[in-house]
């Protein structure tokens, strides 16, 4: 397992689901977790009892807010060494029902937010030579999922961001990876059962035997079964590991 003694590490979306996981783990391997998202109230739960999760309030699609919260963050805990871009959401709309406004909404939440968190944490890791970006995408971002196509071209996006920042960086000690899970059990995807539901008659059995359906080993996944991606990522057997998309999909089709 990576020692991460001192190591001040910064998890968006870390209150909840895959976050959450990956946040618990770095911090059980020694790290200092600051976990973001909008509600104070999951944030406290999350780091309640929990050694080393510090919770801290920043919305990921205000420039304003990434910008003062990882400014926080680094006054209390120091500089940022390992960055998890892991805020997101996920909802599946035909083309025909999205419109601008929730378009945006995806890009700003899941494209933007990863764009401005790492932009912000970025330096801290240039300056010690010594770093490790992880973004959530998505086994979308690796092939069309169907009905989502808002959905689909943010998690892309996100891959894009990853490989052409690991080709700006190569020679330095930071590493920037993707990892792309198929579908997890966590509160994203309990929503996206009623949404799947409500396409096809409100039916939320059939709709999570579609999801656990596409996973050739019939189940949804654990969040630790990505922690444990992320952990590998940070750890040093990793580190010549850049650019890269790790799908955790259970075969995923
Ligand atoms: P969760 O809903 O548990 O986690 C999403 C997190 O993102 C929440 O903690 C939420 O906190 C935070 N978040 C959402 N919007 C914002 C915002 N504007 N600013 C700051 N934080 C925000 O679901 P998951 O753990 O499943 O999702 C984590 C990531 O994994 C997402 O990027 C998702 O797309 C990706 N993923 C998930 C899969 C799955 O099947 N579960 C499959 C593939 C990818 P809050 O609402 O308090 O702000």
């Amino acid at each position: 397992m990576a020692t991460l003694t001192a190591k001040h590490a910064l998890v968006t979306g870390g209150g909840s689901g895959i976050g959450l996981a990956i946040a618990r783990a770095l911090a059980e391997a020694g790290a200092e977790v600051t976990i973001t998202g909008r509600r104070r109230e999951v944030l406290d739960e999350a780091a309640q009892g929990q050694p080393g999760l510090h919770p801290l309030i920043m919305d990921v699609t205000d420039e304003a807010s990434v910008a003062e919260g990882i400014a926080a963050a680094r006054a209390a805990h120091g500089p940022i060494a390992i960055c998890v871009a892991n805020a997101g959401i996920a909802e599946g709309r035909s083309l025909a029902k999205t419109s601008l406004e929730f378009w945006r909404q995806i890009m700003a939440t899941n494209l933007d937010g990863a764009f401005l968190t790492i932009r912000e944490c970025l330096p801290d890791m240039l300056a010690a030579d010594w770093g490790r970006v992880i973004a959530m995408s998505s086994v979308a971002g690796l092939k069309g999922l169907k009905g989502a196509p808002a959905y689909t071209a943010s998690k892309h996006g996100v891959i894009g961001l990853i490989r052409s920042l690991s080709e700006d960086h190569l020679g330095t000690g930071v590493t920037f990876n993707a990892i792309c899970p198929g579908y997890v059990d966590t509160p994203i995807v309990a929503r996206n059962i009623d949404s799947i539901a409500a396409r096809i008659g409100g039916d939320r059995d059939k709709a999570l035997a579609i999801m656990v359906g596409s996973n050739r080993h019939k189940r949804l996944l654990e969040p630790e079964e990505i922690s444990a991606a992320a952990m590998w990522l940070v750890g040093p057997g990793s580190q010549s590991v850049n650019g890269q998309t790790i799908e955790i999909a259970g075969g995923q089709m």
